[in-house]
Parts: C-alpha cells; sequence; structure tokens
C-alpha cells in the first residue's frame, strides 16, 4: 500500500515536471534566412555573447566576440573555416548561443550589408545552395517582422494589435515549409523578417502581448486578415473565399485619416467597355459607355451585374492593379471616365492605417481588434486545446 502510495507520488511529480517544463520550454519557431537568394554560403560575425559550433553531434569550436567565420557548400560538404582552423563536413553544422547573444551574418557573394540576428542557427546542405535556419523565440520574430512590414513610427496599442494578429497567422501556419525542414521562410511568401528587432516599443508590445491569439466564439483561432485602408468600409469574407461571422462588413470612421484613404485614376470609356467583353460580360459590347459605369457611393458591392452576367469588382483590382475594389465611375463628354476609388487593399477584415489612428486617439489593441473583427476574444493560448498540439510543433530543438 505504502509503495503504491510513493508510486502515485512519484507520477504526481512527473505530471507536475512536465506542466511546469512547458512553461519554462521558449516557444521557438525555425526561419529560412536569405531563403530566396539560394544561398552558397556565409560569413557569420559574433556581435555579442559567444556560441558553440556543432559539426552533427560533436563540438567542434567556440566563437567569442568579434570571431568571424565561414561555411561555403562545396560540391557535398559543407567547408568551415575559422582563422585557425578548417573541416568539411557532410552533416548539418549547427551555431549554438550561450545566453544572450547575436550575430552579423551575410551570404557570400552578398553586396548587401551584413544583417543582425539573434537566437541559434543550424546551416544545412540542399540539392544546390544551403538553407541557413534561425531559430529565434516567437516573441522576438513577431517583433522583427512587425519592424520589417509595419516600420517604427506608430504607437504601443497598434504595434499590440499587429502583435496578436500575426502571432495569431503564425500559429495557423505553423510547418509552412516542414517539407524543407523548417516553419517560414523569411521573404513575403511567409513573413518579412530582416533583421532582429531593434524597436523597444516593438519588443514590448510582442512581450506584453505574449501568448495571446484572437478567436471565434467556438475558441477557434480566426484567420486575421487585413488590408492597408478601408477606404470607410470594410467588405466582408467572401471576397477572399472565406465564410466567417468575424468579417463583417465595418463602417469604419477612422479610414478617412489614413494617407490611402483616397485614389483617382481616368480611363478611356472604350477601354474599360473591352476589359468587361473580355471578362465575359458580352452584353458591354452593345451599350453605351454611360452605361457601363459602376457605382459603389454608398456601398461596397461585390460583384457587378449587367444583363444577365456579373464582374466580381474585387477581379478589376487584381486585373487593372487599382489601389481597392472600393470605387465609383463618371464620365465625361469626351468619352474618359474618372475613377473615383476609397482605400487600399482587399478591404476584408483590419485596415492598418485605420489601426493606427485609432491607436494614436488612444484606443487600446483589443478595442481595435473588436471594431473590424466582430464576435471574437482576445485570449491566451494557453487556454486553447490547440495548445498542445502547438507546443509540439514549437519544442525547442536546441541541441544544449
Ligand atoms: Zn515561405
Amino acid at each position: 500500500m505504502k509503495k503504491r502510495r510513493e508510486n502515485n507520488f512519484k507520477i504526481v511529480i512527473v505530471i507536475l515536471f512536465l506542466i511546469i517544463s512547458k512553461f519554462l520550454v521558449a516557444e521557438e519557431v525555425s526561419v529560412s534566412l536569405f531563403h530566396d537568394r539560394k544561398i552558397q554560403g556565409i560569413t557569420l560575425t559574433v556581435q555579442k555573447g559567444s556560441y558553440i559550433v556543432f559539426d552533427g553531434k560533436k563540438i567542434v569550436d567556440t566563437l567569442e566576440i568579434g570571431t568571424n567565420i565561414t561555411v561555403i557548400k562545396e560540391s557535398d560538404y559543407l567547408v568551415y573555416r575559422n582563422r585557425s582552423k578548417a573541416f568539411a563536413s557532410d552533416q548539418d553544422l549547427v551555431i549554438v548561443n550561450r545566453g544572450e547573444a547575436s550575430f552579423f551574418l551575410n551570404y557570400t557573394g552578398s553586396v548587401e550589408p551584413a544583417k543582425n540576428f539573434e537566437g541559434w542557427l543550424r546551416i544545412k546542405r540542399t540539392s544546390g545552395f544551403i538553407y541557413v535556419i534561425n531559430y529565434i523565440e516567437l516573441d522576438q520574430y513577431i517583433a522583427g517582422i512587425i519592424e520589417a512590414e509595419r516600420g517604427t513610427l506608430a504607437s504601443e496599442e497598434y504595434y499590440k494589435a499587429i502583435a496578436v494578429i500575426l502571432r495569431t497567422s503564425i500559429f495557423l501556419n505553423l510547418g509552412k515549409h516542414k517539407s524543407e525542414g523548417f516553419d517560414f521562410c523569411d521573404s513575403r511568401h511567409c513573413y518579412l523578417y530582416k533583421n532582429r528587432a531593434g524597436s523597444r516599443l516593438i519588443l514590448q508590445a510582442a512581450k506584453k502581448t505574449n501568448k495571446q491569439v484572437i478567436v471565434d466564439n467556438s475558441l477557434n483561432m480566426i484567420n486575421p486578415v487585413y488590408h492597408i485602408n478601408s477606404g470607410g468600409l470594410t467588405t466582408d469574407g467572401s471576397v477572399l473565399g472565406i465564410s466567417s461571422d468575424y468579417l463583417q462588413p465595418v463602417v469604419d470612421t477612422f479610414a478617412i485619416y489614413g494617407q490611402s484613404y483616397q485614389w483617382k485614376l481616368l480611363i478611356p470609356g472604350a477601354e474599360w467597355q473591352q476589359y468587361l467583353v473580355r471578362k465575359g460580360i458580352k452584353s458591354a459590347q452593345s451599350k453605351l459607355f454611360k452605361d457601363l459605369l459602376i457605382d459603389q457611393k454608398n456601398t461596397r458591392l461585390i460583384s457587378y451585374k449587367l444583363g444577365n452576367d456579373n464582374l466580381k469588382v474585387d477581379d478589376v483590382r487584381n486585373d487593372l492593379n487599382w489601389n481597392s475594389a472600393f470605387f465609383s465611375m463618371s464620365i465625361d463628354k469626351s468619352g474618359v471616365i474618372t475613377v473615383n476609388g476609397r482605400g487600399n487593399g482587399h478591404g476584408v477584415g483590419l485596415s492598418l492605417e485605420s489601426a493606427f489612428n485609432m491607436a494614436a486617439k488612444g484606443y487600446k489593441y483589443e478595442q481595435i481588434l473588436y471594431y473590424f473583427y466582430k464576435n471574437t476574444k482576445v485570449v491566451s493560448c494557453n487556454s486553447l486545446l490547440i495548445y498542445s498540439q502547438l507546443e509540439r510543433e514549437l519544442k525547442n530543438e536546441k541541441p544544449l
């Protein structure tokens, strides 16, 4: 009996340890750096702290501040060079920080300045080039993306709103490049990541919203889509093929303060007519130009109806490279159509310029998010069932 109680006690301890360690493990994401360049080698200089170099599982070098190394792919090997040593390896090279550390990194043949990163690296051969995979704490990664994509001139509540959006999106897209051995690339294909974040305000915004994501009524993470400026009215998710009740049209009174609120262009009536015919609206051929004008002064249309034919207004934005699908037309005597447009982007979800202005006016990040995403809630992802799965995905693979 006593034995059994002891065993039970041990099990409780193990379970407790597992629960606690879950929170001690840093959440890391892996990002392929210089991804679009298909690089052949790198130069790394330690900026701060120190690093240990592993050839597979074997420690082969230590790097202190100022140390400069190169790793270059030569036929089937990675050739490592430090001032005093050189070797070739057919395994991954792993460069791991000891405590707080950062480094400068550039690729062989680059004419750009070196970039500054933190976290640790895995250098991997693949056919024809190498992957340089950077493992970074999730909040640091989020801050880096915000800096690269949204700049450093906004206020904290705006950055917090963007941090929650990005975290939600990152969780939904984790392992996008799983088959290649990392989570994300550093280009716009995933999220733009140029450098480790330097803005204290942005880093704070990511940390203060640590683990927070945005969910719907059923506690499912939402697809937090956004655009540049709504033009004063957002449109529903169907434009992007998302049917959901959190992406509803929102009268957005903050868009007007944004730089992209309005736009204007001219198009010859004949050109517009030809476009409609090309899009399969045959009846456009026999109409007067003045009967082919789209009017969205008071509302946003999803599609424009002419006779029995329909044209998706968002197609016009994509096909003709116009700023938005939210426009109205008028025509002058010479047959030239004036297009008066509002906003920039697809118009679904959050309007970035409006969010920027809301934050500047003192709105909190939750208020900003709830303004654009209806019937949603910002929650800690710890409270979600999906979290245990995310934990597995975000497991720390650091060899030390
Ligand atoms: Zn990608």
